[in-house]
């Protein structure tokens, strides 16, 4: 019998691949991230039984499942059925919307319930430099077929990069609140390619909340005490209310109280994003019942004191492998 812990419990984000058929261009670089052979990636059985693990140990508030492009890996739909099965509270997944017109209907049917769709700008144009050949058209598929199947909420997420979207906040966020979307305005963090370029792109939030402020009436909210998103209510000159949040990694990170616990296709385990640190936990998810699970449950240990307090980044991990 596993002895629980007494912590808060965990929020798991799990990379279920490292494929993605977008390079965009402060995540992955042009020719995107090198794919991996079938065994060096983890089987959803295994990345099943890491879940379980956590939530007997630990407890776990909140399973994500991210890319890469998740909806590229085959079976994603089963692996949504399996761990909403296990009766994880809160399942969430990311996706760049690409694909996910003709899977919403699916996955919503296997349980999901909600999902995040990155959605950097609605300029066709701009989306296709931006993502290295991505199709606007597909994504705003992806987001129409999200919410007529009653996935909710539907949170759409955008990289503020100056002089390249950050002229197109306003209509970004009108257009989510539009459709019942939740919009969510991250700065952008220095990992991979965002490193080198970090300081021609970045925007503080404190400046994208000004511009909406111009447009919508934005109530001041208390900050978050757990969550990565400073969420606003918002109403637009017509009435109409939402949400707008802003991920504030640099101008005000959420690191005092975080909880978050990522997991590469690969079995890397990562504590904390400005690190990219941790270790290989994939010979610890042997696929037996009477393993000795506790080297798991010290690996989890372990990496959770890797946390880092104040965003100092100083990783060159990639955003595509870690899962955002
Ligand atoms: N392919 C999926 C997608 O596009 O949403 C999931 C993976 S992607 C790495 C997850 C999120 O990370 C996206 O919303 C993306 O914009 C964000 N992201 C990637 N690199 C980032 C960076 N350097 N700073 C801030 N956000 C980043």
């Amino acid at each position: 019998m596993m002895r629980r812990e007494q912590l808060r419990p965990i929020s798991l984000r799990i990379s279920i691949t490292e494929r993605c058929q977008l390079h965009c261009l402060y995540c992955a670089p042009p020719s995107g991230v090198e794919e991996l052979s079938p065994p060096e990636v983890l089987s959803f059985e295994e990345m099943l039984r890491f879940v379980l693990v956590v939530r007997r140990r630990f407890g776990v508030s909140k399973v994500h499942i991210t890319g890469g492009e998740p909806l590229l890996r085959p079976g994603v739909t089963d692996f949504v059925a399996m761990v909403v099965r296990e009766n994880i509270a809160d399942l969430a997944l990311t996706t760049n919307g690409q694909l996910l017109g003709p899977m919403a209907a699916n996955l919503k049917r296997a349980g999901l319930r909600r999902v995040n769709i990155s959605l950097d700008s609605l300029n066709a144009e701009t989306f296709r430099w931006l993502t290295r050949g991505g199709e606007l058209r597909h994504t705003l598929a992806g987001i129409e077929a999200a919410l007529h199947c009653g996935l909710a909420p539907v949170k759409l997420n955008v990289t503020v990069l100056r002089n390249v979207n950050s002229h197109e906040v306003v209509d970004i966020a009108r257009f989510g609140l539009e459709r019942g979307c939740q919009v969510r305005f991250l700065e952008l963090m220095p990992i991979g390619p965002a490193a080198e370029r970090f300081w021609d792109f970045f925007v503080p939030s404190a400046e994208v909340l000004t511009k909406l402020g111009e447009a919508f009436d934005l109530s001041p909210a208390p900050p978050p005490s757990s969550s990565s998103s400073w969420d606003h209510p918002a109403r637009d000159r017509r009435g109409r209310k939402g949400i707008i949040g802003f991920i504030s990694s640099q101008t005000a990170p959420f690191c005092r109280n975080c909880r978050r616990l990522r997991l590469t296709a690969a079995g890397q385990l990562i504590g904390c994003l400005a690190r990219g640190e941790g270790p290989n936990i994939r010979p610890l998810l042997r696929d037996d019942d009477s393993c000795d699970r506790e080297p798991l449950v010290e690996a989890i240990h372990n990496t959770l004191r890797l946390k880092r307090n104040a965003g100092r980044f100083s990783t060159r991990e990639l955003m595509a492998r870690v899962g955002g």
